[in-house]
């Protein structure tokens, strides 16, 4: 698929989504969030469903938790325009209450499709719900900020953001598993990967210098999880 082919793919899932009545979550809701970046994105960021002001404005992460979003970009280099991002839920769940298993069921062939159309090297997880999507039964609190190969791409899970905004320790967290990113990906690549397979361009210019100070903020906050745990 080239570029236009992937940006009209795009377009017609968000028609799709416009129109969906699969599951409830349309009801009351202003508008459908479904997802938006660059359509031939290296990195693509899954989190769990639209909020307040998503739904008021029909995008992704526009809220205090985008903010922080547009921040931890920015700390690897990178901003909006060279990744997506969407959720496992297009529609906003009244009061921001988690996703319903039977909503994200009726939500994921629009998330299956965006994942086909931008076929993403890397596919971060933000919060519980999209990393049960590639690791059903895990604990984030245990996994989180550590990338593995699934159907053929890497996932690495991270906390959600907005968890982090109340939180000083989990959001050390967060900025530790976002600035070992480029880090845990060059060596997952250029280890266990397939030969063909060569760190994303994006996140090879992010590569953070300095590692051993993220090294040493990581350990500090590593005994700190089975708290944050039940946070989330
Ligand atoms: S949340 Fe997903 S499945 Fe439910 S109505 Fe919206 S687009 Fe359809």
């Amino acid at each position: 698929m080239d570029a236009k082919e992937q940006q009209r793919a795009l377009a017609m899932i968000a028609k799709q989504v416009a129109g969906c009545r699969a599951c409830a979550l349309y009801q009351g809701t202003t508008n459908p969030v479904p997802g938006e970046g660059n359509a031939s994105a290296e990195i693509m960021f899954i989190g769990e469903g639209p909020g307040f002001y998503e739904d008021r404005q029909g995008r992704p992460f526009v809220g205090a938790s985008g903010k922080f979003l547009d921040e931890l970009l920015a700390s690897v280099g990178l901003d909006r325009r060279q990744v997506f991002i969407t959720n496992v839920v297009k529609h906003r769940p009244p009061n921001n209450r988690d996703p319903q298993p039977d909503e994200i069921a009726a939500c994921k062939p629009y998330l299956d499709a965006q994942v086909e159309a931008i076929a993403p090297k890397v596919i971060v997880t933000l919060g519980r719900h999209s990393m049960q999507r590639y690791f059903p039964g895990e604990a984030i609190g245990r996994v989180h900020g550590q990338p593995r190969r699934k159907d053929g791409v890497i996932v690495v899970p991270m906390y959600h953001p907005a968890a982090a905004l109340h939180q000083q320790t989990l959001r050390r967290v967060i900025e530790a598993d976002f600035a070992r990113l480029p880090e845990f990906l060059a060596k997952t690549l250029n280890g266990a990967a397939p030969a063909r397979t060569e760190v994303p361009e994006q996140l090879r210019r992010a590569a953070n210098p300095a590692q051993a100070a993220v090294d040493a903020a990581a350990g500090e906050t590593k005994h700190q999880d089975a708290q944050q745990m039940r946070l989330l």
